[in-house]
């Protein structure tokens, strides 16, 4: 039976230290993870009374899509297109007219954001330069701001990505350094960290984030939302496990939505002015409650997420405005 007598966190008091400049600690952090559904809606109000001061109503559209498909040398087990897995479409580096294509087309559906994925631990020579020449003509020819995500980087890698134009790398520390090994062992959460400075030290703007249902603890959780604060990431995706059947977690159970909500409410407490992204797993985990995302959540990933698609943008932009939210354009 529950402790009723147990002190319960005040969670409007932690919004309202936070409004005030100040920080939440681990322990509340974790508080918030741990309360109970009685107390979802105060956990929303608190994470959104903070967003609102960053971010007002607007929601920011992104669009992601793989420039080089599966076959990647890595075995992150969530993934799909790791080289433990199989049954997602497998293709080398698309042409510069192919990603310039499909930059415009997500252009043309109203995206804030265009991000090229590529399979892989790191891009070599060769696609490096293919995917900087996109990037100077996506710069020149489009209205869309860009992020790349392809893999791990060397400091002159990141440097040169710069220089082509590109705004912002994404790199995910995924969860906490010690949940970390059980979900890869190719590479090390100590490498991931490394991207994300060379990321920073180049100018470029942080996009790191997670993936939370991996099995992980409330204190991984919390750790990671630290650890993002600490690498200094300016945008945080969130993604939810959707396990794929091909992957090591297919059999993993899906997160509940109310479990999704405090989440993305921890991390906005967190990381108050930081953009926080609901990303993969969004229709699969909220189900019905998707649009209590956006309380906390400043932007969504539209039209699906690599390997899995996505409820589509026509509803996801009914979806923002019939909860009272606003569209954001280019220049907002
Ligand atoms: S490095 Fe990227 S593409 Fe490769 S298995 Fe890991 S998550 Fe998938």
């Amino acid at each position: 039976m529950k402790d009723t007598t147990e002190k319960k966190t005040d969670f409007d008091l932690l919004a309202h230290r936070v409004l005030s400049g100040g920080t939440i600690t681990r322990g509340e952090a974790a508080a918030v993870l741990r309360s109970d559904d009685d107390e979802l809606l105060a956990v929303l109000q608190a994470a959104f009374r903070v967003r609102v001061r960053h971010f007002g109503r607007r929601v920011r559209l992104h669009v992601i899509e793989n420039a080089k498909s599966g076959m990647c040398s890595e075995n992150c087990r969530y993934c799909g297109q790791s080289a433990d897995a199989s049954g997602v479409p497998v293709y080398p580096l698309k042409s510069v007219d192919e990603i310039l294509a499909d930059a415009h087309e997500a252009s043309q559906a109203g995206a804030y954001r265009y991000c090229i994925v590529t399979s892989g631990r790191a891009p070599s020579t060769a696609e490096l330069a293919r995917l900087c020449e996109a990037l100077r003509r996506i710069r020149a020819e489009l209205p869309i701001h860009t992020c790349a995500s392809l893999g791990l980087l060397t400091a002159a890698q990141a440097h040169e990505l710069k220089n082509a134009g590109l705004d912002r790398y994404n790199h995910n520390l995924e969860t906490s350094a010690r949940f970390f090994p059980t979900t890869c062992t190719a590479h090390t959460y100590a490498d991931r960290l490394a991207t994300t400075r060379v990321v920073k030290e180049a100018g470029l703007e942080l996009c790191s984030g997670g993936l939370f249902g991996m099995g992980e603890t409330v204190d991984d959780r919390v750790a990671l939302a630290f650890a993002l604060k600490e690498a200094g990431s300016d945008a945080v995706p969130v993604n939810f496990l959707n396990p794929r059947p091909t992957t090591v977690l297919a059999e993993q159970p899906r997160l509940k939505p109310a479990e999704c909500l405090r989440i993305l409410a921890m991390l906005r407490l967190v990381l108050p002015d930081r953009e926080v992204r609901v990303a993969g797993g969004r229709e699969v985990c909220l189900g019905a409650m998707q649009p209590l995302a956006l309380f906390a959540a400043d932007s969504i990933f539209t039209r699906g997420y690599l390997t899995t698609p996505g409820q589509g943008i026509a509803q996801d932009r009914t979806m923002i405005t019939e909860a009272g939210f606003i569209l954001a354009g280019i220049d907002h």
